[in-house]
């Protein structure tokens, strides 16, 4: 044939998507999300909350997964969260994780591209630097001492994503209980500890990528013209002000403050209500 097939034939199918929410956001923020790109990735995609809620289970199935973790936003209840994200993983027998907040767009698309450029087979851990140096944390030894170590961590609410290689790997700390007890070992959050498994217990290092974006940034500062590209996006309030993409329709701000429904209109411009949408 005349094309070559350079990245492999990696499919939306092989990428297992959680995401992780609270009762509180059931309805201000997952709605959204199931209205825009979790519809054109409803079936990688699961939710872990912390509470039952017929109205989401109605949307989504067997796709909700209801933890017993506590509904706090304490590093044990978010830690409780992740440990069962990454066993519904581990038992999924798909290649590639990828974790994110309820506050987060992602682009299937553009995922697909990016994953495609790395092999499964190989230790990846990709995602947004939380810090642009690493965090040092203190490790407490089984002795009750403690021990100084450094790591680079992804930060979760711009989600990112681990292959299969890497996940098996971060097992013995990771999976069922061994997760909340590592984030106990440096009293650090969720995302923190997934770091600090890969880097200081597996030897593995974070890839970082620019084209996962939190509300902890500028979004206004990503051009418009490449908002299509971006792996995630995000929305929330910083220093104060509502922190969100610079788009300028098809809906108005009052009618879409996250600018996500605007944005899904520019992705997937066939959807139902985006015709209906004036003012293009
Ligand atoms: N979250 C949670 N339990 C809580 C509070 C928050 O699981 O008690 C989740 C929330 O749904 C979101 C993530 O943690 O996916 C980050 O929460 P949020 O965006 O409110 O805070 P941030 O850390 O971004 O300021
Ligand atoms: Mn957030």
């Amino acid at each position: 044939p005349e094309v070559y097939r350079t990245e492999g034939s990696l499919t939306l199918g092989d990428i297992f998507i959680a995401v992780k929410t609270t009762k509180r956001f059931h309805q201000s923020r997952m709605e959204l999300l199931l209205d825009t790109w979790i519809s054109q990735a409803s079936e990688q995609t699961y939710i872990f909350t912390d509470e039952e809620d017929y109205a989401l289970k109605k949307r989504m199935g067997g796709h909700v997964i209801f933890t017993n973790c506590s509904a706090e936003h304490s590093h044990l209840a978010l830690s409780c969260k992740m440990a069962a994200e990454f066993d519904a993983f581990l038992a999924s027998g798909l290649s590639w994780f990828c974790h994110l907040d309820d506050d987060n767009y992602l682009n299937p698309r553009a995922l697909l591209k990016l994953l495609s450029s790395y092999a499964e087979t190989w230790d990846v851990y990709l995602g947004k630097p939380s810090l642009n140096r690493p965090i040092w944390a203190s490790e407490t030894l089984p002795n009750n001492q403690t021990k100084s170590v450094r790591f680079w961590f992804a930060t979760g609410g711009a989600g990112f994503c681990i292959s299969r290689k890497l996940a098996r790997k971060m097992v013995p700390w990771a999976s069922g209980r061994n997760f909340v007890s590592t984030s106990e070992l440096i009293r650090l959050p969720d995302d923190c500890t997934v770091g600090y498994i890969i880097e200081c217990k597996v030897g593995g290092q974070l890839i970082p990528n620019s084209l996962f974006h939190s509300h902890l940034e500028n979004l206004q500062l990503i051009p418009t013209s490449q908002l299509m590209q971006q792996v995630t996006l995000s929305y929330g309030v910083f220093e104060n002000k509502l922190n969100v993409i610079e788009l300028s329709g098809p809906f108005s701000a009052q009618e879409d403050p996250s600018r996500f429904r605007s944005l899904h209109c520019h992705l997937y411009p066939d959807t139902s209500w985006c015709l209906q949408a004036v003012d293009w």
